[in-house]
């Protein structure tokens, strides 16, 4: 596992490499423009090419872009899907320009239209972006909590929506792990984390893992809630992420923090960074009157 975080672009796409190697992170991702707004301004010529020369200066082993939290290309109205439909064709303009691979989408919801619907209307949009983008960037459908009508919390309706795109190589996944946890994928355990990364294999298949999101979660296995909290605080706890941390398959995957800052205000990476790679080498856990001990 390569781990990074999510960082901030105040002051300029660039600016968040800095933020990023002063973090201590080996992966990154951005938003390309302000998350709650559909309007975005133009990357300039100079912009990208400075985040680029940055960029691989930095040496990151992965950059992705998470694409703005207004497009649901999965929605019944005519009017919002188009212009989701559109903004997500910005986005991926704009992870090209700046020579970003991979760009994180929240499939869609169906708003009440019903899930089969809502996946027919979600495979429509992405074939559309698909084709009239430039084919170096790939849509990264992220696995969600399962709040109201959201698709994609069950790996059965990614394997859906992936089957119904006509170019199979422009999309791929994120597996962000509080959402799988809320939406009742249990990693707690040696046992179980098997059995729900041979779950993904089997519908959609590991080899179309391409980026974790590591996130602890504030609420219990199959709440449906998506409450990010620090990595180990959470209900998911430690063993899961050392798993993950050890997982010989996902050695050069990145795994993005989306932590919430610290209670004091503080920016949480520089900690969860240190507990992650803490677990890297950790052989088994023992369990002394609810004290967490790694050996
Ligand atoms: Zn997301
Ligand atoms: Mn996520
Ligand atoms: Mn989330």
């Amino acid at each position: 596992m390569l781990p990074g975080a999510h960082e901030s672009i105040a002051g300029g796409l660039y600016r968040s490499i800095g933020r990023a190697l002063d973090d201590g992170c080996e992966s990154l991702q951005i938003f390309s423009k302000n998350s709650n707004r559909w309007e975005a301004k133009e990357i300039s010529q100079e912009d990208a090419e400075r985040f680029r020369a940055e960029a691989e200066k930095a040496g990151l082993g992965g950059i992705t872009i998470h694409t703005s939290y207004l497009i649901n290309i999965g929605s019944p109205n005519p009017v919002l899907w188009e212009k989701s439909v559109d903004a997500l064709k910005v986005e991926v303009e704009r992870a090209h320009i700046l020579g970003i691979k991979y760009l994180v989408l929240h499939p869609g919801s169906h708003v009440g239209s019903g899930l089969e619907n809502g996946i027919k209307r979600i495979a429509e949009g992405l074939n559309s972006v698909i084709s009239e983008t430039p084919d170096d960037v790939v849509i990264l459908l992220e696995n969600t909590a399962g709040q109201g009508t959201n698709i994609g919390h069950r790996f059965e309706h990614i394997a859906d929506i992936m089957g119904r795109v006509d170019d199979e190589k422009r999309v791929a996944v994120c597996f962000d792990t509080c959402h799988a946890f809320a939406a009742g994928y249990d990693i707690r355990t040696e046992v179980s984390y098997g059995a729900v990364m041979d779950a993904f294999d089997d519908t959609i298949g590991l080899d179309r893992l391409r980026v974790f999101h590591l996130n602890d979660s504030k609420t219990p296995l199959g709440s449906r809630k998506d409450r990010h909290e620090q990595i180990g605080d959470g209900e998911i706890g430690l063993e899961a992420f050392r798993l993950l941390m050890n997982d010989k398959r996902f050695r050069d995957t990145p795994g993005i923090l989306e932590t919430p800052p610290l209670p004091s205000g503080e920016n949480s990476y520089k900690r969860n960074l240190a507990v992650l790679r803490g677990l890297i080498g950790k052989k088994e856990r023992i369990e002394v009157k609810g004290q967490r001990t790694l050996i």
